[in-house]
């Protein structure tokens, strides 16, 4: 089964990634942006690990809670309230259930992405995390009849092929829509950070 617990591991899983990805999401944030984005995350989500290792509610949905909650007070910049939201909307769809099937998977995701473009009004082409995120949900989707650890493959696999996508993008939304053109040919680091967290999930699930 899929319980807090185990929720709480996809967490950590997602933690470790972006702390070996931290220096690459820096990398990738320093040209179009000001160099933050792995240094905000890996801060972020070493403390949502922290939190979790005192005590681990009893919900997948109040696992979410506390890593948003965590998430918005640590992060911050753009992307600390859009990682919040995403995962605060997640728990809210989860209510008190304590075991999650891959419809539940699905409708956590898509409530994340929900949130994500209800709080930072990105559509798919603005080069952002929406670009990743958006795809991933579409086959989350089509996967549900194969489980858990198919809908998170299928939404790591688009999640990269969006993140790619967004390379040869004018971005139109946070720092980098600063750059105009001058911002064509870099890959987002949220969109990146985005498919490293849901290739982690995917893997921390199998
Ligand atoms: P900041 O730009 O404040 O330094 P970060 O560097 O941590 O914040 O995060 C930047 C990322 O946030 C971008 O790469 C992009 O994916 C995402 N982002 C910024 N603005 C938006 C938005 N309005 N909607 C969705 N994602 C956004
Ligand atoms: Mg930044
Ligand atoms: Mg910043």
């Amino acid at each position: 089964g899929c319980g807090a617990r185990e929720v709480a591991d996809l967490l950590r899983a997602g933690a470790a990634t972006i702390a070996e990805h931290r220096a690459e999401l820096i990398d990738l944030d320093r040209p179009i942006g000001d160099s933050d984005h792995g240094e905000n995350l890996n801060r972020g989500f070493t403390a949502v690990v922290s939190t979790l290792d005192t005590a681990v509610p009893e919900t997948p949905g109040g696992v979410l809670k506390i890593a948003a909650t965590t998430l918005i007070s640590k992060v911050g910049g753009a992307a600390g309230p859009l990682y919040g939201t995403a995962f605060l909307r997640a728990a809210t769809a989860l209510g008190d259930r304590a075991e999650l099937d891959a419809e539940a998977v699905f409708t956590a995701l898509r409530a994340g992405l929900r949130g994500v473009v209800a709080r930072g009004k990105a559509v798919v082409g603005d080069a952002t995390m929406v670009d990743a995120l958006s795809p991933a949900v579409d086959a989350a989707e089509a996967a549900v009849g194969d489980g858990i650890a198919a809908v998170l493959a299928a939404a790591a696999d688009a999640a990269d092929k969006g993140a790619d996508s967004t390379v040869p993008l004018v971005a139109r939304k946070g720092r980098a829509s600063y750059l105009g053109e001058r911002g064509v040919g870099h890959l987002d680091p949220g969109a990146r950070s985005t498919a490293l967290l849901l290739r982690a999930f995917a893997e921390a699930a199998r």
